[in-house]
């Protein structure tokens, strides 16, 4: 369904890998609710992945960012403010933590692979945040990306669920502080989806089969499912709806194991 519910927004994507993305299924909806996107991709070698898909939905910023790297960073909200003058949503959708940390137990994981998982997946955010308050003048809206593992114990999920649950957390601050400015804030937790990210953790087929399996609608959701949402909570019609993490998840969360 297209709406132009998004009509005369600027939106800034972090997240696309390809076109199985989390993020893409979010910037097609984005783009088909008449909003206007800025597209980061990671570095060199993931350009000619994104690219193509940021053209696909014309987007008039597309440039890299690696979360790690400030001057990117700072240099990327300098040319949002040049040439938009303002934002009103951001997704970030960026995950990473080191595969032996991830692959570990949480007790073994080493202190730098725990303070990497945590700068680039959760702290970022907040870095990002820092800098797109400014150009929130009319209000906004910053969107992450969750997972179940955060709230409760996922088998293979390792590092990645204290971190996600430091993310969750950092979403109900950032919204009690933001509010004022009528910034929003929110997590979407979607099931489980094969995208690149997912292939870092093992065993990752047994997790969508059981989230197939287990959910009240028993099926598996998909990118584009996810980006419905997301279109929903940085448009106007979400102004009430801050500080929430939301599952899109065909119901697995309500479960018991
Ligand atoms: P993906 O591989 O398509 O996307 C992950 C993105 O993180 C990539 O675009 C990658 O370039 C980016 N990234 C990693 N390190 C970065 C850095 N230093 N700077 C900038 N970008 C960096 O996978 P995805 O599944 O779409 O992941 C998006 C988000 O969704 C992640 O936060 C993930 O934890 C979350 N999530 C995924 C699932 C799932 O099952 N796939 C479920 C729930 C939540």
């Amino acid at each position: 369904m297209t709406t132009d519910v998004l009509k005369g927004k600027k939106g800034l994507i972090v997240g696309i890998a390809n076109e199985h993305s989390i993020a893409w299924g979010c910037a097609k909806a984005f783009h088909g609710a008449g909003a206007e996107l800025a597209i980061t991709y990671l570095n060199e070698k993931a350009a000619p992945y994104v690219r193509p898909l940021a053209e696909q939905v014309n987007a008039p910023i597309i440039v890299p960012l690696d979360v790690t790297n400030e001057t990117e960073m700072q240099g990327l909200f300098e040319m949002i403010g040049n040439q938009w003058g303002k934002l009103d949503f951001l997704l970030h959708a960026i995950a990473f933590a080191p595969k032996e940390d991830l692959h570990g137990r949480v007790t073994d994981c080493s202190k730098e692979g725990f303070l990497t998982a945590m700068d680039i997946s959760c702290h970022s955010f907040a870095r990002l945040a820092h800098l797109a308050e400014p150009l929130m003048v009319d209000g906004g809206c910053l969107l992450t990306t969750t997972y179940y593992g955060g709230e409760k114990v996922v088998e293979h999920y390792g590092v990645m669920g204290p971190v996600k649950a430091a993310l969750e957390g950092m979403v109900k601050y950032m919204a009690a502080e933001l509010g004022e400015k009528k910034i929003r804030v929110n997590a979407l937790s979607p099931g489980p989806v094969a995208t690149r990210a997912a292939g870092g953790i093992a065993h990752f087929d047994k997790l969508l089969e059981e989230a197939r399996e287990q959910s009240p609608a028993h099926e598996l959701i998909c990118t584009d499912c996810v980006g419905a949402y997301a279109r929903f909570l940085v448009s106007d019609e979400a102004r009430l709806v801050t500080g929430s993490t939301v599952y899109i998840d065909a119901g697995f969360n309500i479960m018991a194991a």
